[in-house]
């Protein structure tokens, strides 16, 4: 296993950063026994950092394992069947420094009907650029898959499906966010899963009045500076489960 050896100071912060991530997306409700969270080495690298095959929720920093893009690495501890998603997004997007893969509650009923997810509150202004793609692994691999996404083939179909967007619903099974930082993704996660309930409960009263892409650009950049007050109570909310853990300063 590798170890922080000349990494510096800023590479504990990420690797913190990252369990206190799981932890949250749990808290959430974004992530439950499956799902995870990645983070880019950093800027440039073709490397990411995701835990081990744990529940989101037992995720400490000795479980936290390096990978390069073609989800390979020298720990030979049991990998997450589906890292594939993250290592071919952060190969397609080099913008992209972390990736929630997520089946949270919500969101997947918008990947099985005609109605395609939108934003419906300023707080998802990221999800008003267009109407949520939703990835059909059937166009990729026939109608006889269990939905998962388990080689770089299928992962590269999901990042096509992606494209430049944001949020890439995957038919019957779950959801991708990304974004240009960890905390910036994990806050996309959680919107996407309050927009969908939001807008779930719109379309159950009338037909919803969407978000604007000029609308939704402009709430982005909006509460793009207010990230750090979600993550801050939201970390707040999980400091507890942290205690013992060794999720900090390992
Ligand atoms: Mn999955």
């Amino acid at each position: 296993m590798k170890t922080d050896t000349g990494r510096g100071p800023s590479w504990s912060d990420l690797r913190d950063d990252l369990v206190v991530a799981n932890r949250i997306l749990v808290d959430q409700h974004v992530l439950d026994a499956f799902g995870h969270v990645s983070v880019r080495t950093a800027p440039g690298e073709d490397a990411f950092l995701l835990s081990r095959n744990l529940a989101p929720g037992l995720v400490t920093a000795a479980d936290l394992v390096e990978y390069d893009l073609d989800g390979d690495s020298e720990d030979d501890r049991a990998p997450y069947l589906e890292r594939f998603i993250h290592a071919e997004i952060y190969r397609r997007r080099p913008d992209v420094m972390a990736v929630v893969h997520s089946h949270s509650a919500t969101v997947v009923p918008f990947s099985v009907v005609q109605t395609p997810l939108r934003a419906v509150l300023h707080m998802a202004g990221f999800l008003a650029e267009r109407p949520t793609p939703v990835f059909e692994i059937r166009d990729s691999a026939g109608g006889a898959t269990d939905l998962l996404v388990t080689s770089s083939k299928l992962g590269q179909a999901l990042a096509e499906t992606l494209g430049d967007g944001t949020v890439a619903l995957m038919r019957g099974h779950g959801s991708v966010a990304v974004a240009g930082s960890l905390r910036a993704a994990v806050y996309r996660a959680v919107y996407t899963e309050v927009n969908a309930r939001a807008q779930a409960e719109a379309l159950a009263l009338g037909t919803p009045i969407y978000l604007t892409p000029e609308e939704g650009a402009t709430a982005d950049r909006t509460i793009g500076g207010q990230v750090e007050r979600a993550w801050g109570i939201w970390c707040d909310r999980v400091r507890a489960t942290l205690a013992g853990s060794g999720g900090h300063g390992e």
